[in-house]
């Protein structure tokens, strides 16, 4: 293959598109004929900034983002997210409810998986109001202890806050592969009809790991979604914010009613203020992220993606619920909860994983291992891994099902 590159089913960071590689090279060098590389040049240079409004508008064309809503840049990842979206959203409450009294304080978690759980651990370690965990999934898991499921879609089983400072869930589990359907009819789509009534609902959303691969559910109900970018649209280094106007709040002025003072580089109000520039940016991340979304938009935006990584799902499930039936694999996700990005499933055999994993690595298939908290098979499928190097896995599968079987 070009550049002797093999294929990186890694959970990120991710493959990125080949001929966006080849195209960043050349900006590596020369960005846009200003004689300077996109990591020498000033992130306050007229080229920049424009280069930095386009990548807005290739968020907002492609998603659909209202003008009710802000797309900002940032550092730190979905991990520095866990922080902030507290933080802000608890300056927010105070500033709405100026009497109210931390214990008083309510911060909803939806927990589905590992992701979801750290965000409501950073919660709980901020202080500033009580994490409620509206449910655990595992509580619905067969052994009750594995996050295997998105929970059933029933009232008595999410016990959301009536008037919360946030609710925070993970659309795509990454380590379990567990993910919300985007189909607003599955069972195992975010329970949106079960929220408390709320003209502006507090209702964050973390999509680190499925951020454009289809289109987001229910976008401008959310009031805040954010996503590194090392997944499916970009290098490391690059956080993509996308927040409702009324959740930019003057978190100063919140500390007066007992906010906790908020970093001025967490605080959205800065980065709202500064057009994402209150501090030098990740030039380079932010760069090839445009050129990727650039790409994007060619192949035809959200709709070819979603059915791209539809096809390559499906072909994917299709082979492990093969091997699952013949005994060689073991599925362990629920059906309808399984992420599109992340297929999860075992080997319980550990002489054979380790034959599919060694033999992989010599056809070129990289990165199949699971989480090291969870072990298994972990395929990541993100926006770059094509339809043909999905079968190529596929072919590799069957004939490593067949060649268990003699
Ligand atoms: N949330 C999800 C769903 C993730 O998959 C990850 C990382 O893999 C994170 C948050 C943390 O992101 P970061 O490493 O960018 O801080």
């Amino acid at each position: 293959s070009a550049h002797g590159r093999q294929v990186n089913f890694g959970p990120g960071p991710a493959a990125l598109p080949t001929s966006v590689l080849e195209e960043a090279s050349k900006g590596i060098l020369n960005f846009q004929g200003t004689g300077i590389g996109i990591s020498e040049i000033s992130h306050r240079s007229k080229e920049f900034v424009a280069y930095l409004e386009n990548l807005k508008s290739l968020i907002r064309e492609q998603l659909d983002v209202p003008e009710s809503h802000a797309i900002m840049f940032t550092q730190g990842g979905g991990s520095a997210q866990f922080s902030a979206v507290a933080m802000n959203m608890l300056s927010r409450y105070r500033l709405l409810h100026p009497n109210a009294k931390a214990e008083d304080i309510k911060m909803d978690y939806v927990v589905t998986g590992r992701w979801s759980e750290k965000a409501a651990e950073e919660a709980r370690r901020l202080g500033g109001g009580s994490v409620n965990v509206v449910v655990d999934s595992r509580k619905y898991s067969a052994t009750g202890k594995l996050f295997d499921n998105i929970p059933p879609h029933e009232k008595s089983v999410y016990n959301f806050s009536p008037d919360p400072a946030l609710i925070c869930y993970c659309e795509n589990e990454t380590v379990d592969g567990v993910e919300f359907s985007h189909e607003p009819t599955s069972p195992a789509a975010f329970p949106f009809d079960l929220l408390p009534d709320a003209k502006l609902l507090p209702l964050v959303a973390d999509y680190s790991s499925s951020f454009m691969c289809r289109t987001i559910p229910r976008l401008a109900d959310h009031a805040i979604i954010f996503a590194g970018a090392q997944k499916n649209v970009g290098p490391a280094g690059l956080t993509i914010l996308i927040v409702r106007k009324d959740c930019i709040v003057d978190v100063d002025a919140a500390v007066k009613f007992g906010a906790s003072p908020v970093p001025l580089t967490l605080s959205y109000k800065t980065l709202f203020d500064t057009n994402s520039l209150y501090n030098t940016p990740p030039v380079f991340s932010m760069y090839v992220t445009g050129l990727v979304l650039e790409h994007l938009k060619a192949l035809g935006g959200m709709p070819y993606f979603e059915e791209l990584n539809r096809k390559k799902f499906t072909a994917v499930y299709e082979v492990v619920k093969k091997g699952a039936q013949q005994g060689t694999f073991q599925l362990k996700v629920k059906e309808g909860s399984e992420s599109w990005m992340n297929v999860v499933f075992d080997i319980p055999d550990e002489a054979a994983k380790k034959r599919f994993l060694d033999d992989a690595k010599k056809n070129g298939l990289l990165n199949l291992a699971g989480h090291r908290l969870v072990g298994g098979i972990r395929v990541s499928l993100y926006n770059a891994i094509t339809l043909e190097q999905t079968l190529q896995l596929v072919d590799y599968c069957n004939k490593f099902l067949e060649d268990e079987l003699k």
